[in-house]
């Protein structure tokens, strides 16, 4: 029926500067379409289908535009947009990836500061290790390189300077660590029970600042990386609490709350993430 329609129209259609057929398909009154509005510009539908920006169409009086206002090819941008190259790519170096949105300053400084951290705990447990030969800080120390890695990767991913300039056992261009692993490898020095005293003081400094990380950072993939190490930092706590009790000891909190710490070592080994 509609086939018959079209058929009968094309003598009125011939004044157009466009296809017949290619017209009707357009034409008003062929479908429920609103009344037409002029979308193109005043080109003609060959126009935009050659992308010729050409003369602006006159179309006669009192006739019906051709373009209905839903035509596909009249919701195209004008042909001076260059619309046939498809919409403005956001990935302008073709790379596939989309854009990474950078890390706040804030968020940033972080991120540096764990990575430094990690390199830290890494670095006191190797060395306490030679000191003291008790395996768990040979585990342990493994589980940090990991930690350090997976903040290097995010350093990397996020296009930061890497802090850790020396992998040096001990080099930090930081003071504060520099500092810290100092202090804490001449505590560690002292007894068996000290030097893990220093594992529980490492990993309770790490927890702490990686909950305040979290909270800090709106990035999923950071909050996830943090995460994972945090879950490390817990295994950790747990290691060096069961290692002070195997002595005959008690573990005491010494930055978190006796509380926190308690529900953290009273609950078993967690599992889960990657290397950890
Ligand atoms: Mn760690
Ligand atoms: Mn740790």
């Amino acid at each position: 029926m509609k086939l018959k329609k079209i058929s009968c129209l094309i003598p009125f259609l011939a004044f157009l500067s466009v296809p017949p057929a290619m017209a009707a398909f357009s034409l008003p009154g062929l479908t429920d379409d609103p009344a037409p509005t002029d979308t193109t510009g005043g080109n003609s539908l060959a126009d935009l289908i050659t992308g010729n920006p050409g003369i602006p169409a006159t179309p006669p009086q009192n006739k019906p535009d051709p373009v209905a206002p839903n035509d596909p090819v009249a919701k195209k941008p004008a042909p001076t947009d260059n619309w046939w190259l498809g919409p403005p790519q956001e990935d302008n170096n073709n790379t596939g990836i989309l854009p990474i949105i950078p890390l706040s300053d804030d968020e940033a400084a972080t991120l540096l500061h764990m990575r430094e951290e990690e390199k830290l705990a890494r670095d006191v447990y190797l060395t306490l290790f030679d000191t003291w030969d008790a395996a768990v800080f040979g585990n342990i120390s493994n589980s940090e390189q990991k930690h350090m890695d997976t903040m290097l990767s995010k350093v990397e991913m996020y296009e930061l300077v890497d802090p850790v300039t020396d992998d040096a056992v001990g080099a930090f261009d930081t003071e504060e660590f520099a500092d810290l692993y100092v202090q804490l490898t001449e505590q560690g020095a002292q007894s068996l029970e000290a030097a893990l005293m220093v594992g529980g003081l490492i990993e309770e400094l790490d927890i702490m600042d990686l909950q305040a990380a979290i909270e800090e950072s709106d990035h999923p993939d950071i909050v996830q990386a943090y995460e994972n190490l945090m879950r490390g930092s817990r295994n950790h706590l747990r290691q060096f609490a069961a290692q002070i009790e195997s002595l005959g000891l008690i573990y005491e909190a010494q930055l978190m709350t006796q509380e926190e710490v308690d529900e953290i070592i009273n609950s078993p080994m967690e599992r889960g993430g990657r290397g950890h």
